[in-house]
């Protein structure tokens, strides 16, 4: 899969299979996008390439564990998330790959802050009730 931000500075490639695909409603996910969550796909971290350059902006997560949410200094876009450096997985914001549509989310997190105003259903959710 591939796929970049925005103005396109920023290009990458993750391959094989993700393994967790979700949607996240925390706050900071929230306030990061500037939506109502996170679309995202966890990768190991070796199956994830970036080129061009990438900033981050890390902050301490509602689970206590630092998260660096990696952006474009040109144009802004969220990209992907990590743990700190070092870590053994990469979260790819699933928004910013060329083709969103395969994305297939199996699990939502931190629905308890999930605004009333957003009715996302996982895809699996969607397909067992055929719509
Ligand atoms: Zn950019
Ligand atoms: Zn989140």
């Amino acid at each position: 899969m591939e796929g970049g931000c925005l103005c396109g500075r920023v290009r990458y490639e993750a391959r094989g299979a993700p393994m967790r695909s979700y949607l996240c409603h925390c706050r900071d996910c929230q306030r990061a996008g500037g939506s109502a969550f996170a679309a995202a796909m966890m990768f190991p971290a070796e199956a994830v390439s970036v080129q061009g350059e990438l900033r981050a902006f890390s902050v301490t997560a509602e689970s206590g564990e630092a998260v660096y949410r990696h952006f474009c200094p040109q144009c802004g876009s969220g990209v992907i998330n990590t743990g700190p450096p070092g870590g053994e997985a990469v979260v790819v914001l699933a928004g910013t790959l060329d083709d969103p549509s395969g994305f297939a989310p199996d699990f939502e997190l931190f629905c308890q802050s999930a605004q009333p105003w957003v009715h996302a259903e996982s895809a699996r959710t969607r397909l067992s009730r055929g719509r």
